[in-house]
């Protein structure tokens, strides 16, 4: 035999515990490695991950010995242009669950013909739409999910290939990776690939993550995010590595990104509709000022505005502080969700659909669980409570670096508050009672 195949790499960047890689390496002689810069993914992605997405690539370049061909193009001509150059008849992949993935993946497979699309493998230990209720139906509360989740299970992580024992094809032109796009000045974002996830995943403290996980101020999140995000590393090879204590809390915390992927398979148009549809009906405002003092970290409210100055600086923002600026947004500045998700998806590096979208709606009390609308985060308490001494406000705040303590939560009570940082734009305890109005006006 002397058989080429064609290995298009997406959100796989890895060698280790790859079944797709695996496949092809085992269908054929020579395996090509692809990856393809899709003009519509690259619109919808903001600088930051991008320029994470081409480091992760150039990571993978490097493992793979310069061998990666990059391609830029619309999939559906892509492939089979390529295949047709390198007398391929299969293109291996992993499975994309996303609306979009999907549906390109249906497109490719048409356009490639007889060269067949062979599908190994998902992003996710448990591919999205394979548990189901006893009746058949999705799950849409997260505890049964995670319990059906728990004991369904997962294979062991898959071997390791090895790129010298692979032989790769070549001769086709790459057009190679992209330069960074220009980054915000001073924006940080965390080294891209397998080796860096491998790393990061390496100094992580699992016994101390359920105590810690809360406190902003402190790195006790994997932040694995990123990596997971763009499959530098495999959940499955995350759940093998569990032990001890901090074990379960970590695994739930997995589940919660299979789960909001489940939800997105089974409706994706929850990804831009509400998923309970009253709250389609509330009244919501479009204030550019407001968001943009929101979007900039300019609120009058330290935990806000850390966390939006954090996601300027770093492509990322701590889970709990997540929760406080989008609960902001919505009921503070009762503005919809579908506007915050919008900004969340431009600066993270591990802006992800399902994820994004679903976490929004959750916190804006129109997803999935019981997460009612009536529960509204008190930027005050919630300050007070996670980052009691006013660590992680003074690091991204320059402008409070001077107050001591849980008293930088309030800066309005200070004797002498920082005369260059912005007073609060609105009064928690009115807009609370403001956004409970608004939700008994939709109340069926
Ligand atoms: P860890 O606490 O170490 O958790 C480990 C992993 O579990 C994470 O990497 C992630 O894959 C998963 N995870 C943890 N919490 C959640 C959750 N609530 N939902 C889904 N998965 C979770 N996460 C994204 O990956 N992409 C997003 O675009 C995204 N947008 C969000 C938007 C909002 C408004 C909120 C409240 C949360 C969002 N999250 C998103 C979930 C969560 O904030 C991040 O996954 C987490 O902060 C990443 O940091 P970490 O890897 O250190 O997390």
């Amino acid at each position: 035999m002397n058989s080429t195949t064609v290995l298009w790499f997406r959100r796989d960047l890895r060698l280790a515990d790859n079944p797709a890689l695996l496949a092809a390496a085992e269908s054929a002689d020579r395996v090509l490695p692809l990856f393809v810069l899709d003009d519509r993914l690259r619109r919808h992605s903001g600088a930051p991950r991008l320029a994470f997405l081409y480091r992760c690539l150039r990571a993978l370049d490097e493992s793979l010995g310069g061998r990666l061909v990059v391609v830029r193009g619309k999939p559906a001509n892509v492939l089979p242009r390529l295949t047709k150059e390198v007398d391929a008849n299969e293109v291996h992949i992993s499975a994309d669950h996303g609306p979009y993935g999907a549906k390109r993946d249906r497109a490719v497979a048409d356009a490639l013909g007889e060269t067949r699309l062979v599908s190994t493998g998902s992003a996710y230990a448990i591919p999205p739409g394979e548990i189901t209720k006893s009746d058949g139906h999705p799950f849409r509360v997260f505890t049964p999910f995670y319990q059906a989740w728990r004991r369904h299970g997962w294979p062991t992580p898959a071997p390791t290939a090895d790129p010298d024992g692979i032989r790769w094809a070549n001769g086709v032109r790459s057009t190679g990776i992209p330069a960074d796009p220009a980054l915000p000045k001073g924006m940080h974002l965390p080294n891209g690939g397998e080796q860096a996830a491998q790393q990061q995943w390496r100094e992580f403290d699992v016994a101390g993550y359920p105590d810690g996980r809360d406190r902003p101020a402190h790195p006790a999140t994997s932040r694995m995010s990123p990596y997971l995000k763009f499959g530098c590393v495999h959940p499955r090879s995350l759940l093998a590595d569990l032990h001890g204590p901090g074990a379960e809390t970590y695994r739930k915390e997995l589940a919660w990104r299979e789960f909001y992927a489940d939800v997105l398979w089974h409706q994706p148009d929850s990804a831009r509709d509400y998923y309970q549809p009253r709250f389609a009906k509330m009244r919501y405002d479009s204030d550019n000022a407001a968001f943009e003092a929101w979007a900039y970290g300019r609120t009058g409210y330290p935990i806000v505005d850390a966390g939006m100055r954090q996601l300027l600086a770093e492509g990322w923002m701590h889970n709990r502080v997540r929760m406080i600026v989008a609960s902001f947004l919505v009921k503070d500045l009762h503005q919809e969700w579908t506007r915050g998700a919008r900004w969340f998806l431009d600066h993270l590096v591990d802006g992800d659909l399902a994820s994004n979208q679903h976490n929004w709606q959750w916190v804006a009390g129109c997803g999935t669980d019981a997460a009612p609308y009536f529960r509204i985060f008190n930027p005050v308490t919630q300050g007070r409570k996670f980052d009691p001494d006013g660590e992680y406000a003074r690091r991204y705040i320059p402008e409070l670096a001077s107050i001591e303590g849980a008293a930088i939560h309030e800066p309005w009570k200070l004797t002498n508050p920082p005369a260059n940082y912005p007073h609060r734009i609105v009064d928690h305890a009115d807009e609370r009672s403001e956004a409970l109005k608004r939700l008994a006006e939709i109340k069926d």
